[in-house]
């Protein structure tokens, strides 16, 4: 395999559902700048998993999973093969759920409700990242892959603020681009999300400010992409 075709398999594959596979693996063993691709990439998925977790699984799945679980239970002689296919099964759901959960588009009806929902991340202070500024060109093309839309990060270096690093996270029901900036030595939150998760219309170049919790908010749209800037 070439550096071609690994970076075909990598933009391609679901860490999620996809099995490794030992071409891709030989080929990162001798090259470095694919290593870091792939790094970063299941770094982003890793993060985003993560994120998922934390939110919560709507309800009647649990109910279901529980009620499965009972059954399960019950002493009717479970052969071993019975329980491997009741794991592989739940696991199913569980895929299935995730996949309805951040396919379905979640919009949000206003400027306001974003705000709140980037400030409540911002103030959780997780500050896991994927990848540093070193890596923003890669992390780019891996994030784009991950939301799918090109992600492009505004330009911020004159306005003093220095880019140390981010991840994925979950704004809300909509997966979003995290990163974390420094600007006079406090650590801000920039979010980029696509325009779809909004409900209603915004121009571009528009721009929202607003305090929320004490934190001076920014929300802009630009490129048609939104950015939600915490402080
Ligand atoms: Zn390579």
């Amino acid at each position: 395999m070439n550096c071609k075709d690994f970076q075909h398999w990598l933009s391609t594959r679901d860490a999620f559902t996809d099995k490794e596979n030992p071409e891709a693996m030989s080929h990162l063993k001798g090259c470095e700048s694919c290593e870091s691709l792939y790094k970063i990439d299941t770094g982003l998925e890793k993060s985003i998993k993560s994120a998922f977790h934390q939110q919560e699984i709507p309800r009647d799945l649990y109910d279901q999973i529980e009620l499965t679980l009972d059954h399960a239970k019950n002493p009717i002689m479970l052969t071993k093969l019975r329980l491997t296919g009741l794991a592989a099964f739940l696991s199913l759901i569980i895929v299935t759920a995730y996949m309805i959960f951040f396919d379905t588009p979640f919009r949000y009806q206003n400027l306001q409700q974003l705000g709140e929902k980037a400030v409540f991340v911002h103030l959780k202070g997780n500050t896991t990242m994927s990848f540093n500024d070193n890596k923003i060109e890669q992390a780019v093309v891996m994030l784009s892959k991950e939301l799918k839309f090109n992600v492009i990060l505004p330009y911020l270096k004159d306005q003093g603020y220095n880019l140390l690093g981010g991840r994925l996270c979950a704004l809300g029901k909509c997966k979003a681009a995290y990163l974390f900036f420094e600007k006079k030595k406090k650590l801000c939150s920039l979010f980029i999300m696509d325009y779809d998760h909004l409900g209603f219309e915004m121009a571009d170049g528009s721009r929202f400010s607003n305090i929320i919790k004490g934190c001076p908010t920014d929300i802009w749209k630009e490129k048609g992409q939104v950015y939600a800037m915490v402080h």
